[in-house]
Order: structure tokens, then sequence, then C-alpha cells
């Protein structure tokens, strides 16, 4: 039974999994309401609160029957905000010391990278690494706030960064245009729901694509775009065309990505595609992306909607499924790594 512990940014979670059952329960505490006010992540503030919060979930945790089954503790070391990757890693320290088992630091967006492969494991936990075989070597998106990522997991589990945006994130540039449009934070899910009622082609937004054998992402561009845009407009129209604004900005952003994951499958033979990270909740991008992977013939796995923004669950999942990047320590040398990169 594997404990594990996330606090890189704004939510502190919990949780208990069993390699061989599956995930036996998961607690996330979201900070967002808090943040909201600002604008965005306040470091300190989000200290303050995984620093209350860690204790109430854990006691939660204790009270689960596969509590006393516990035979490691696992924690995000990085990449995040030292502080809050600090209060986790003492807890975690903690823990693994008072129950005398070994504690291993996960890397955050390696978790993501799995993220997409907990539900195929809960169908049937004792066929998972047969399946595996079968979905690898696999190309994964991760999309959220901080990360526009393609990265591949070869046939030895090996991660590997394919490419990366040059500026913005796929999730920052959501929340930079929602904020352009007087929306509030975070910018992304307001942008799907007003955009719902809206027409994607009704603006033309740049895709900042590039050549096409360049799979970078760029989003500055796009960004740039809207707010000349909305300076031509009269502040009513904005309103009234609120809804195309909205669709046509994330059908930019979703386009980017389809068409450089597009390219990225084309490139090889991969068995599987997978999307996490908090943008991979944007139904339009699922779909689209469920598509692109039918087209390449391979088998798509996009993370739950509660493992797509961070959760602890993921963080348990990668310590027992990333043979190859997880750092196993006896508990007191475990070490915090803000900028710790993908691979
Ligand atoms: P993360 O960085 O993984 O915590 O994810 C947060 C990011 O996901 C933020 O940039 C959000 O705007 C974005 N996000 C969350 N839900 C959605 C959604 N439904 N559509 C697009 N972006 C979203
Ligand atoms: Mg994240």
């Amino acid at each position: 039974m594997i404990l594990a512990l996330e606090s890189s940014c704004d939510e502190t979670a919990v949780a208990l999994f069993d390699p061989s059952v599956g995930m036996a329960a998961e607690w996330v505490h979201s900070q967002i309401a808090l943040h909201e006010r600002h604008g965005g992540v306040v470091p300190d503030l989000a200290t303050r609160e995984h620093l209350r919060h860690f204790a109430p979930l854990v006691a939660l945790a204790q009270r689960e029957p596969g509590f006393a089954a516990v035979s490691e503790v696992a924690v995000t070391h990085g990449p995040g905000l030292a502080a809050c990757l600090a209060v986790g890693g003492a807890a975690a320290k903690a823990l693994a010391l008072g129950l005398r088992v070994p504690l291993s630091g996960v890397n955050h967006l390696r978790a993501h990278a799995w993220s997409p492969f907990i539900a195929a494991h809960a169908e049937a936990p004792e066929k998972f690494a047969e399946r595996l075989k079968v979905w690898l070597p696999h190309l994964g998106l991760i999309v959220s706030g901080g990360n526009t990522l393609l990265f591949t997991i070869d046939e030895q589990r090996v991660i590997t960064v394919m490419a990366a945006t040059r500026d913005d994130a796929a999730g920052e540039a959501l929340d930079k245009g929602a904020k352009l449009l007087g929306l509030g934070y975070p910018g992304g899910p307001l942008v799907e729901k007003i955009g719902a009622g809206g027409r994607a082609d009704a603006f033309d937004f740049p895709r900042g694509n590039g050549p096409r054998s360049e799979l970078d992402f760029s989003f500055s561009g796009l960004k740039t775009s809207l707010r000349y845009r909305l300076e031509k407009m009269p502040a009513e129209e904005v309103a009234t065309r609120l809804p195309d604004l909205c669709a046509s900005y994330q059908q930019a952003v979703i386009d980017s990505l389809v068409r450089k994951t597009r390219v990225a499958l084309e490139r090889r033979g991969w068995r599987s595609l997978g999307l996490s990270g908090g943008v991979a909740n944007n139904g339009v991008l699922r779909a689209a992306l469920a598509v692109e992977a039918k087209r390449a013939g391979v088998e798509f796995f996009a993370a739950q909607p509660r493992h797509t923004g961070d959760n602890a669950a993921m963080i348990a999942f990668a310590a027992w499924a990333d043979t190859t990047g997880v750092e196993r320590t006896a508990g007191f040398d475990l070490r915090v790594e803000p900028n710790a990169p993908l691979s």
C-alpha cells in the first residue's frame, strides 16, 4: 500500500493506492477559491494552506482500513513552488519515519505523464503490466497551467521529452486570454463554458504553428492577437460576442495542440496516445485528440477528470509505475527539486 502526498502548487492532496487492487482512497483540498481573489496562485498563502491541511487529510487516510498496510510513502519532490514542496516533503518524511517505511520522491510531471493509465490499471490490476506492453511506446501530451509537453514512454518505461512550449503554456494562454476578456481565474474552464455557446470559426486567431518539422508550441502571439482585437472592439460588442471570442480563442489553442500531436503521431509507430494536466479537462480537446488517435490507429487514454488537475493519486500511481525516474530514499535524505524537468 502506497501513501502519497502532493503539495507542489495550490492543491493539498493525499491518496492510498494498492497496486494489486487500485486506488483505495483519495482526497484533494483545492485552494482555488483563496487564490481566485488574487487572480493567480500566491506562494505564501499556498504554503500556509498546505501547512493547515495535511494533518486533517492524513487523519482521514489513517481511518481507512488499508492504512495499516502502508509499506511506502511517496511525495512530490518537484517541480513546483519550493516552500509548498517543502511542506509536503516534511510531512512525508515524518510519516515515513514514524511508520518505518521507505520514502519515494516522485516527479510531478512524470506523475502527470502516467496519470492517463490509472483507470486502465483499475480495470484489471493483475493484467496491467502485460497490457501496458501492448500500449508502449506511448506518445503523451501534458497540458497544464505551467507546462505544455509532448513526451514519449518507451518499452523500458523511459520517458523522453519530444517538444515543449517556447513561451506560454496552453493553460496559461487560456488564463491570460480569459483575463483580457474580463473573466475570472482560472480562465480555462470559463472560456470552455462560455465558448460552448459560440462559434469557433467566428474570429480568425493565429495558430503560431511554425514549420511542420517544428514540434515546439508557441502561444504568446495568440494572446497578443486577442489583445489587439479587443482594443478595436467597443465594450458592448465584446459583451455580445463573448461566446464567439471564447470559442474562437480556445479553438486556436486546441488547433495548435492537435496539429503538433498529429505530426508527432506520424513520426513513429506509437501504440497509444495520452492526454493529461489541467487543460485535459477540456471536452473539445479530449474529443479532438480522440479523433486523432483513431485516425492513427492507436489507443487513446485521457486522464480521468479527477486526475487532470493536481492530485495525489497520480503521485501514488507513478511511485509504482514509473520504474525509471523515482528517487527512492530511506526517509531523511529526500531532496526537494523545485525546477526538476520531466526527463
Ligand atoms: P494544472 O496546472 O494542471 O493545475 O491545471 C490548471 C490549468 O488548467 C489552468 O490553466 C486552467 O485554466 C486549465 N483548465 C482547467 N480546466 C480547463 C478546461 N475545462 N478547459 C481548458 N483549460 C482548463
Ligand atoms: Mg499540475
